[in-house]
């Protein structure tokens, strides 16, 4: 596993960040996991997915704009289904009950992923390792992006703040096909980490999924909806998930002033407490937004969901005030744009200023 290692003095901002957030589920008499809230929103989003699917494959809308405005609807319903459903599953946040979670967790096998690998690479790297480079993933967009001043530079850098948006729109394909075919076939994350073996029921998952949802999202509308038009619905489909998830999760990290750590030596050292590591890589946006809380589950609150992935993200809005207060009382900065749009453009402002630096 990593050698990255963080401060050994006491954790004294994250003590007392417990305690506040301790509190208020104490007074408030709440669990921390998810609640009524987040049921609900979960049967309108698996509604939506079914149905929007069923008009799409059994009931073709003539109109050809319509059935593309319908695909990119249902590209945004998948990728909601990810932010709020999947990811609190993939966390144990989603109910206390175990099974609850592992069933909403392998929403993400539903729609294309593997949330075994899922639970490796978010769960351990991004978590713990966030912005260093070599162990969290999210970082590594290979050399089609310099995400950091740490990452070589090529001359095409320079527009990735043009065309970054366009390439984000093909991660999502990229993940569920060659990147988990990658860390099936090599076993491991990244360059440094290295997954346990697969159990014989984890190998049938993963090829079920993976057959399961080709055979659900390509080869069936294919035959009721025809080749051509399902490959650009499909195309659509997709292409809107990767751009709205890779938004929202670059958008957390990877905008002006976090920090990212180069990832040159091994084994890797990180001056400051764990926490204060994420408060200083991890930046919120749009708190107040109803519309953004609703849709990416949390998301926009990711400095909440750093220092604490096993609460449900439904909680995140009441324990902000409480995080800025702690942050403020230990001098340490917390950061949050006011908006999507002043985040978005902070993110592309970030991707020029590496693309040239
Ligand atoms: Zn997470």
């Amino acid at each position: 596993m990593s050698k990255t290692t963080f401060a050994k003095t006491p954790p004294v901002f994250f003590q007392r960040l417990r305690e506040v957030t301790e509190a208020y589920f104490t007074e408030n008499n709440l669990r921390k996991t998810g609640d009524g809230r987040l049921y609900w929103k979960t049967a309108i989003l698996m509604t939506a997915l079914v149905g929007l699917y069923t008009v799409l494959v059994f009931f073709t809308p003539e109109n050809g704009w319509l059935s593309l405005g319908l695909c990119t609807l249902l590209g945004l319903v998948m990728a909601s289904i990810g932010f709020n459903v999947m990811h609190d599953g993939a966390h144990g946040s989603y109910s206390r009950r175990n099974w609850v979670n592992e069933m909403m967790g392998h929403s993400l096998n539903m729609l294309g992923g593997s949330v075994h690998y899922w639970k490796a690479k978010h769960n351990v790297n991004h978590h713990t390792f966030t912005n260093i480079e070599g162990m969290d993933e999210d970082i590594d967009i290979k050399f089609f992006m310099r995400v950091h001043k740490g990452q070589p530079k090529h001359w095409f850098h320079r527009f990735q703040h043009i065309y970054g948006l366009l390439l984000y729109g093909l991660t999502y394909l990229l993940w569920i096909t060659v990147n988990d075919m990658q860390k099936y076939f090599t076993g491991k994350i990244g360059e440094k980490t290295k997954l346990k073996p697969l159990s014989l029921k984890e190998h049938f998952i993963f090829w079920g999924s993976k057959v399961g949802y080709f055979t659900v999202f390509v080869v069936l509308p294919m035959f009721f909806a025809g080749v051509v038009p399902t490959l650009i619905g499909y195309g659509v489909m997709v292409f809107v998930t990767g751009i709205v998830i890779s938004v929202v999760f670059q958008l957390a990290h990877v905008v002006e002033d976090t920090d990212f750590v180069p990832g040159s030596t091994d084994p890797q050292h990180v001056e400051s407490e764990w926490a204060v590591h994420q408060v200083a890589t991890t930046v919120n946006f749009a708190t107040h937004n109803k519309v953004w809380n609703w849709l990416f589950g949390g998301l926009n609150f990711q400095v909440e969901h750093h220092l604490f992935p096993r609460i449900s993200h439904v909680h995140y809005p009441a324990l902000n005030k409480r995080l800025i207060e702690v942050c403020a009382e230990f001098n340490i900065t917390y950061r949050e744009f006011p908006s999507l749009r002043s985040a978005l453009l902070s993110h592309l402002r970030h991707l020029r200023q590496v693309g040239v630096a």
